[in-house]
């Protein structure tokens, strides 16, 4: 199939092509036709698929071919509702690539910074919102945006938006949305709470999936460092020998955890930075700016951070740790071998990780490629699935018992201040 058969725009084409798409991603031959002849859709798909042409192309359309009056400024016609700032700043930015040759406008909100630019260019006039739901509410509260001019609404990564909680800001919206609209839902995965939310916003969806979690992208090439956990950090300088890994993006399950592997990296000059949750965002982007520019060579993400993050041709993923929901995984190496480019990922296990490791071959059914001969081989005993689970329950017992003392300790010293508070 081409984009031509797709019945779009001309100036939609046009602008397709300057991106260099040849053919339509899955998701993308899809949905299409189905947004365009006013279905309301229930889209399974990850980041990495098209997805996000896959509704701003046929939105775009929409949007050109309504007459709209003339007079007076842009109304806000289309809505778009992520969770995370990163992706709503690369869907506005594939909007803005794809409007290149229509006139229609866009801009972006997301909480974490002031919000006096954004203000400015909502009162300027857009077509298009893309939007976190928190800044969204609180502009709407103050006055700032109105939704009556709706008349499509994606809500996008439904799933994480439930696993970040914006469940009831998302409720709050739904009451301010003409009811008169198209409506589109984006999920990676579809569990019953996932399923129950799409009943309350879609009308009769047509349903469309590409890519459920299990199945890794055929273009990612795996493999699988086993070493111990004291060994990890002279691997990994081992493996940024490899003068072909030219960038990589490095997952680390905690956040203090990123950060040391920036502080370690750059004492060995590798330019590294992180982006986690206690980054600004102004940091954030500006980490993610001197990846995209080749300024750094190694950036360090968490799980939520790196979540919708999109870098053209990225090759190289590492996992620094092995996760412990194999999900989790599939979602990390999705960011590397994006739509039919090169992909290879690398993953760092200790020990304690080898049952993990085994759970993440089981969810994709196949054996991840042991990387054989590297100078730091697992040789402290890994641990088999039953006395992981021992380990597990004895590493939170005595976390509970470090509280546990904490608290009695703290009551103690509480009790004397109190007393000495009557005397
Ligand atoms: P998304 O899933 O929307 O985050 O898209 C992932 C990446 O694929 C982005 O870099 C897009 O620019 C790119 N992309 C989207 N559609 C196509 C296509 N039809 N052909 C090639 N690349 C595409």
């Amino acid at each position: 199939m081409k984009f031509e058969d797709l019945n779009l725009d001309p100036s939609l084409l046009k602008a397709v092509a300057d991106q260099n798409y040849t053919e339509p991603t899955a998701i993308q031959a899809q949905a299409i036709p189905l947004i365009l002849k006013n279905n309301d859709v229930l889209g399974t798909a990850q980041t990495g698929t098209g997805k996000t042409a896959a509704f701003a192309l046929p939105i775009l359309h929409h949007l050109v071919n309504e007459k709209t009056h003339n007079n007076g400024r842009k109304k806000i016609r289309a809505l778009i509702v992520t969770p995370t700032r990163e992706l709503a700043i690369q869907i506005a930015e594939n909007f803005t690539d794809y409007s290149k040759y229509n006139g229609i406008k866009n801009t972006v909100i997301f909480g974490g910074v002031k919000q006096m630019k954004q203000v400015k260019r909502l009162e300027a006039g857009v077509d298009v919102l893309v939007a976190t739901p928190g800044r969204l509410l609180d502009l709407m509260g103050q006055g700032y945006i109105s939704l009556k001019d709706v008349g499509y609404f994606v809500l996008d990564e439904a799933d994480r938006m439930l696993d970040m909680g914006f469940i009831h800001d998302i409720k709050k919206l739904l009451e301010k949305l003409p009811k008169q609209r198209q409506s589109l839902f984006f999920s990676a995965t579809l569990p019953d709470s996932i399923l129950k939310l799409s009943n309350t916003i879609l009308h009769n969806p047509k349903k469309v999936a590409v890519h459920q979690v299990s199945t890794t992208a055929e273009t990612i090439q795996q493999s699988i460092y086993y070493t111990n956990k004291h060994d990890k950090n002279d691997l990994l300088l081992h493996i940024l020998k490899d003068k072909k890994i030219e960038q990589i993006l490095l997952f680390s399950r905690t956040k203090r955890g990123a950060d040391k592997i920036v502080k370690r990296l750059s004492k060995q000059n590798i330019k590294a930075a992180a982006i986690h949750g206690d980054k600004s965002q102004p940091q954030r982007q500006k980490a993610l700016q001197s990846f995209k520019n080749y300024d750094i060579r190694v950036l360090v993400a968490t799980d939520i951070a790196a979540r919708g993050i999109d870098i053209d041709k990225l090759t190289y993923v590492l996992n620094y740790d092995i996760p412990n929901e194999p999900e989790t995984y599939v979602h990390r190496i999705g960011r590397c071998g994006r739509a039919g480019e090169d992909g290879v990922s690398l993953s760092i296990c200790e020990p304690e990780e080898n049952v993990y490791a085994r759970d993440i071959e089981k969810l994709i059914k196949k054996q991840i490629k042991e990387v054989k001969g590297h100078p730091f081989p697992q040789t402290d005993k890994p641990m088999n699935a039953k006395e992981k689970k021992e380990f597990e329950k004895e590493k939170n017992r005595k976390k509970q018992e470090f509280f546990a003392n904490r608290k009695k300790k703290r009551n103690a010293a509480g009790g004397n201040n109190n007393r000495n508070n009557r005397r």
